[in-house]
């Protein structure tokens, strides 16, 4: 007999932001694995006897490599507990996740996959940015901001909202890379810190004008129109 991983998205940040269907798999994990980015709270869902394994960047340890942690997971489903794997945001968005579920089922291991709400659209939206907006956006595109294959004019030119994961570092480089390939410096883009959270933190401004001085991230960076619908624009235009 084996046991059972469920491979689960905590949210973006809130912990009640979690779906219930997550709740529910963590109250009956033996085992719990834990990324960096998920909140803490998440765990007030757990058994008091469960076994919490932190599998991050934490406390300024290297990240614990991705082939441990599903060793860890097979490991710990041949023991016959049930597993909870904890990520953030939805476990195959830039998560890694579509690497574990292949890695156990290769064993042989029972999955269960429960998405969560991903930082690119629960993080825009604590700040009113609807990020697909009928007549501002023709779609939305999720891209990583890490790492150097982008295509940055096929996106300036697509007409979709840019939401752009792990891009703090590269800000600069982003921001002209879309100019050059035409982008209006005028059109609206912001960065959201900590979204969800009491700590976060946003700039609204423009791709012209974006900056992020002070922020550490975890951060998710948008631009196109939809930006314009942004709560706090908005309230600093009326202050005006
Ligand atoms: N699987 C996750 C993403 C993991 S990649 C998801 O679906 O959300 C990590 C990146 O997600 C961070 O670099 C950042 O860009 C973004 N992110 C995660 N949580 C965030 C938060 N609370 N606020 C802003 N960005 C966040």
């Amino acid at each position: 007999m084996l046991g059972k991983v469920h491979l689960i998205g905590a949210g973006p940040g809130d912990p009640e932001l979690m779906t219930l269907k997550a709740a529910r798999a963590l109250r009956t994990a033996d085992v719990i694995l834990i990324d960096d980015l998920v909140n803490r709270g998440c765990l007030a869902h757990a058994r008091s006897d469960a076994s919490v394994i932190e599998v991050g960047k934490r406390g300024g340890c290297k990240a614990t490599p991705q082939e441990f942690i599903e060793k860890l997971l097979v490991q710990y489903a041949r023991q016959e507990r049930i597993v909870a794997r904890l990520k953030g945001g939805d476990p195959f968005v830039f998560g890694r996740g579509g690497e574990e579920l292949q890695a156990l089922i290769a064993q042989g291991i029972e999955v269960e996959v429960i998405p969560g709400i991903t930082a690119g659209i629960g993080v825009p939206a604590a700040l009113g940015i609807p990020v697909t907006h009928r007549g501002l956006a023709r779609g939305v595109t999720f891209v990583s901001g890490h790492g150097g294959e982008t295509d940055w004019s096929a996106l300036a030119r697509s007409g979709t909202t840019l939401v752009i994961y792990m891009g703090l570092g590269n800000l600069e480089r982003i921001a002209s890379a879309l100019k050059s390939a035409g982008m209006s410096p005028q059109t609206p883009a912001c960065v959201i810190e900590n979204g969800t959270l009491r700590s976060q933190r946003q700039v609204v401004a423009t791709l012209g004008t974006l900056s992020a001085a002070g922020f550490e991230g975890p951060a998710i960076i948008v631009v196109g129109e939809v930006v314009r619908l942004a709560r706090i624009a908005l309230q600093e235009k009326k202050a005006a």
